[in-house]
């Protein structure tokens, strides 16, 4: 059962061209957990509800994302091991609607794969400087809440948004991108 606990009016607002945040929060940069912390390969927990604690790390994590120039990060590079993935995808391709702006994925999980595969030189914020070739499904079906709880299900039809997707859902199941692939540059 998921209960969006907040009566405060919930927005994601633009401040200064560069943090995206609640707009009665003020965001805390947080430090990031980067290779070979244990926690890269645990689990993470779905949310339950969305209260003031989420909120804050939603906040937290956009303003942190930004900070390190990111366009995908998942809550477990923060050191919480719960189900909140943040993304800011570039606008340079044709995205569904939901991700043209910096949006929110709560409990996501992804329900169908197609059967073509796509390779691409992928980043992560938790290994600085390493870049790895993977080979990942083009097309994916996925599901997840927004930041208000509202159920979605969205089919990505390729590009970096798949790829930042299936990364981040990944770090929520304690999976690292070093096991999908080969590293092309350190
Ligand atoms: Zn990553």
């Amino acid at each position: 059962m998921f209960v969006l606990e907040s009566n405060v009016r919930i927005r994601i607002v633009l401040i200064d061209k560069l943090i995206f945040v609640f707009d009665y929060l003020k965001p805390n940069l947080l430090e990031l957990v980067t290779d070979p912390s244990p926690l890269l390969l645990k689990k993470s927990s779905e949310i339950s509800k969305i209260d003031k604690e989420t909120e804050q790390l939603i906040s937290d994590m956009f303003f942190t994302m930004r900070k390190n120039n990111g366009v995908g990060l998942a809550a477990v590079q923060v050191g919480v091991l719960k189900r909140v993935i943040v993304m800011d995808i570039p606008n340079l391709e044709d995205m569904p609607h939901y991700f043209l702006k910096p949006c929110v994925m709560i409990n996501a999980s992804i329900r169908s794969y197609g059967k073509d595969f796509m390779s691409f030189d992928e980043g992560c914020l938790s290994f600085p400087g390493l870049s790895i070739h993977t080979h990942r499904p083009r097309k994916i079906v996925v599901d997840f809440l927004d930041h208000e709880g509202k159920k979605h299900r969205e089919k990505i039809h390729g590009g970096i948004l798949s790829i930042c997707i299936q990364h981040e859902i990944d770090h929520t199941n304690g999976i690292i991108f070093t096991t999908k692939g080969d590293i092309v540059q350190e």
